[in-house]
């Protein structure tokens, strides 16, 4: 198989964050994934439901005075962005440490730092269709994340 993209739709929030969470059982530390849709399409959501599967204790909220906040997980940290506030580029904020580093980075509105992004990475469209469906497009860059939606697809076919 040889993943480009695909898509899942859900139904409800639980949905997403089930499918979040079952996604946080393939990611490690070094690894980033941005998150893009309107306001409300469910990204913090999927961040939450990510954030429970790295085994994240506290509550996860959309950053609102800081860019980004960090979550303590089980194995390593989640570093969660959120650069809708971001006036410009993000380029002096030091971001691609947190890229690099130790804990997965999840970026919420990635188009206001583009430049700052890693080439390969996993980037998730979230598309309102209905009242409490979403359409969730996963589109890998990179062999590593090609992996992943490989796991995740035969995960969400087989159950385990
Ligand atoms: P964003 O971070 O993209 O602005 P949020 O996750 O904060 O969005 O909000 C999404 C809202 O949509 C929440 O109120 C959530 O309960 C609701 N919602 C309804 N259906 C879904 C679904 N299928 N997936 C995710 N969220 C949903
Ligand atoms: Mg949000």
């Amino acid at each position: 198989m040889n993943v480009s993209e695909f898509k899942i739709y859900t139904q409800s929030p639980e949905e997403t964050l089930a499918l979040a969470e079952k996604l946080a059982g393939y990611v490690k530390a070094g690894d980033v994934i941005t998150l893009d849709g309107d306001l409300g399409a469910g990204k913090t959501s999927f961040t939450k439901g990510l954030a429970k599967g790295l085994g994240v204790k506290r509550n996860v909220n959309s950053p609102t005075f800081t860019i980004m906040k960090e979550y303590e997980g089980r194995d390593f940290p989640l570093y969660h962005m959120d650069a809708y506030r971001l006036e410009e580029g993000g380029d002096e904020m030091g971001l691609e440490e947190y890229f690099e580093g130790d804990g997965v980075s999840v970026v919420e509105w990635p188009e206001m730092i583009e430049d700052e992004l890693p080439p390969y990475r996993l980037a998730i469209h979230i598309r309102h269709i209905g009242d409490t469906e979403r359409e969730i497009r996963f589109e890998p860059a990179g062999e590593r994340y090609r992996t992943i939606c490989e796991e995740l697809i035969e995960n969400e076919r087989t159950g385990n």
